[in-house]
């Protein structure tokens, strides 16, 4: 929020006409100290928004694509950001050469859970050769976007939670709560050795986290999209065996005829959650997604396929993203009797290639971050938003994998947002760029949240009660 330079300062209400030059005096005098005083605006005014853009370029410029991320090099300009605005850093690193950068910001009461602001530091690699401009460039062009991998994903947000806690800072905020800036290595080949490690550290406990925003989606709309879950991917193999025979002979319980069978069954499932999105009962991450990866059949020949002879064995492959607010249970229980039943002769694998994720947290609860009134933190979130003019869409579930399932097995509120309105989405694609603007304005979003979150305190008196219960 931005405030003109004479709100902050108290004026006199009335004066007598004999005063009016002394008044006037005063005010001058007033005016001068306001001016002096630590202030948004004039902040705002030395600090022009092409030296924001410039730091943000120079993030996305350090290369840290997967496989190789030039880690250390992230690091190192996210430590003398933080130590140019002052916060308290750490690097550390629970694999060797795969650092996470932790800042804080002490809070005026210590006691009161903390404010964890999430990022990672890694991005996809690119196709260079099918982008516009250098990935790693971050090109300005004339209408204003900034063509980077990380852009969007999610380099932005790591230095918008920066550049929103260096204007709170130096407009003389004081947080009540402590917020801590998270950059964590890897989330974009499972996070394993960054955010699982991280939540499950001695560390993150004596941090005492209340709640951790972490990365959404861009919007093509005016709203912002918030995200409250995700869902959990299962990969699942199944596999018929038959009798083996002739190519030309027609009998029953052969591997592929069964297989086709569990196809077709897959197929007709996929097309009714399908249904449900496409007629817009339901978003995309609402519904069970099944979609065939691979098949494996047949018996090979030097020039191909035997062609006469129906095979024993057959195989098809699936990823599967089941949502938390779904029931894995009667999912399995479909899985066993439809898709792979002993009656056709078929086994199948949950979990093959390690995928089986939980849709339960460590508590046994779904893993899923509550929208309603019983989370003030989602309300506080709303409010946030909209005192810094922004629009806020209808919660959603993040249609793939985050880093928040980590906090969420731990049983914390975590919510995914990208301050990204009126933004093409373009994670993981060639091209991805941000809006200067979109950027400029969701570094404001963040100053509210960041404000509206760490003045948070009504919250205590709960906790007491939960924990005296
Ligand atoms: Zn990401």
């Amino acid at each position: 929020m931005r405030h003109s330079i004479l709100m902050d300062c108290p004026l006199p209400t009335s004066f007598s006409s004999t005063s009016h030059s002394f008044f006037l005096f005063v005010l001058v005098l007033l005016l001068n100290t306001c001016l002096h005083l630590p202030n948004p605006a004039v902040a705002l005014a030395e600090d022009s928004s092409s030296s924001i853009i410039s730091r943000f370029q120079q993030y996305l410029q350090i290369d840290t694509a997967q496989p190789s991320p030039r880690y250390q090099e992230a690091a190192d300009f996210l430590i003398s950001q933080a130590k140019s605005i002052g916060l308290e850093s750490q690097s550390i690193e629970f694999v060797d050469g795969k650092p996470l950068v932790l800042l804080k910001w002490a809070g005026s009461n210590p006691t009161l859970p903390s404010i964890l602001l999430y990022s990672h530091t890694d991005v996809v690699p690119v196709e260079q050769h099918k982008w516009a401009y250098p990935a790693f460039g971050a090109h300005l062009d004339s209408h204003g976007n900034i063509y980077a991998r990380g852009s969007q994903d999610m380099k932005c947000v790591g230095m918008q939670y920066l550049e929103a806690v260096r204007r709170l800072k130096s407009s003389g905020y004081q947080p009540i709560r402590s917020i801590y800036l998270s950059f964590a290595p890897d989330e974009e080949i499972g996070g394993h050795d960054g955010a699982e490690k991280f939540s499950a550290s001695d560390i993150f406990k004596t941090m005492n986290v209340g709640i951790v925003l972490d990365e959404g989606l861009a919007s093509p709309t005016e709203n912002y999209r918030p995200f409250y879950a995700e869902r959990s991917p299962w990969w699942l193999v199944i596999k018929a065996n038959g009798a083996p025979g002739h190519g030309a002979k027609l009998y029953d319980n052969s591997a592929m005829e069964n297989l086709l069978k569990s196809i077709e069954s897959v197929r007709r499932f996929r097309a009714s959650q399908f249904d449900l999105v496409k007629s817009g009962l339901k978003e995309e991450g609402e519904v069970i997604s099944v979609n065939m990866v691979f098949l494996k059949a047949g018996t090979p020949s030097p020039t191909g396929f035997v062609m006469n002879l129906q095979p024993s064995e057959a195989e098809a492959g699936f990823d599967i993203r089941i949502p938390p607010t779904a029931d894995p249970e009667a999912l399995e229980r479909r899985i066993a009797e439809e898709w792979a039943p002993v009656s056709r002769n078929m086994t199948y694998q949950l979990g093959q290639f390690k995928q089986k994720n939980t849709v339960y947290d460590n508590f046994g609860k779904p893993l899923l971050t509550k929208t309603d009134d019983s989370n003030p933190w989602w309300i506080l979130l709303e409010e946030a938003v909209r005192k810094a003019n922004g629009k806020l869409g209808k919660p959603e579930v993040f249609p793939a994998a985050t880093d928040s399932r980590y906090f969420r097995l731990q049983g914390l509120p975590a919510i995914g947002f990208s301050p990204m309105a009126n933004t093409p989405i373009l994670l993981h694609d060639h091209n991805e760029f941000l809006n200067k603007a979109e950027y400029l304005k969701g570094i404001e979003i963040y100053e509210s949240i960041i404000k509206v979150y760490a003045s948070y305190v009504e919250h205590a008196s709960n906790e007491v009660t939960k924990d005296e219960l």
